[in-house]
């Protein structure tokens, strides 16, 4: 079964979906990643995707929907994909149920949940590498990153105002659709609020069920 892993920004989302990745050999499907991956190749959707990004428009939900097709051709039957950052809205869900059905894929959704307030609170005191852009919560006291020995940097949009349009964006438009896969019987909820190791092994507990 595949999986598709939601949480707001904070929830360390990212730092788990490479965990289990690694752990379990899963093939990550990205969308920025994918779209630079793509943007590279001489193919018609390539070409595409290249001429949106070089006239710095964003890539609306039909696109994305053609790069995952895209994707999905390129997956074997037992790979184990993990969806990272998407369906983040209501049409890219419906569109995604039909594509995963079309393929005869079944998924289950992991949701890494933590409050606003501890997301905010996250966010507002993280830093980033400046060079590599590691990024490293408030308890990492160095001034320097671990991996490239860069500066690390507060990001221009880890102010509060940005952050608040960020989190009303996710309430506003990814919260129904963890909802409407929560009624599906499709989401697993994990508590975000706890150190990395232990939201790790309550990830793999959850995971023992699906993979
Ligand atoms: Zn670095």
């Amino acid at each position: 079964m595949d999986l598709v892993l939601f949480g707001m920004q904070g929830s360390g989302k990212g730092t788990q979906g490479n965990l289990i990745a690694k752990r379990h050999n899963l093939k990550t499907f990205e969308t920025g990643a994918e779209l630079r991956k793509l943007a590279q190749e001489d193919s018609p959707l390539g070409k595409k995707i290249k001429s949106i990004i070089e006239a710095g428009r964003l890539v609306d939900n039909e696109v994305v929907m053609e790069i995952i097709e895209n994707f999905m051709k390129s997956i074997g039957k037992n790979d184990i994909v993990l969806f990272d950052g998407l369906p983040r809205k209501m049409e890219q869900a419906e569109t995604f149920d039909t594509l995963m059905k079309k393929f005869g894929r079944e998924f289950m959704g992991i949701l890494i949940e933590i409050s606003e307030k501890v997301a905010m609170k996250r966010l507002t005191t993280r830093r980033i590498c400046k060079k590599c852009k590691e990024v490293y919560p408030a308890t990492y006291k160095e001034n320097t990153c671990a991996k490239c020995n860069s500066e690390l940097i507060t990001r221009n949009d880890d102010n509060v105002e940005a952050i608040i349009i960020r989190l009303q964006a996710y309430r506003n438009e990814t919260l129904p659709v963890i909802q409407k896969y929560e009624r599906e019987g499709k989401m697993i909820k994990i508590n975000g609020e706890q150190a990395i190791e232990n939201v790790d092994k309550d990830l793999e507990i959850a995971l023992k069920h699906v993979l």
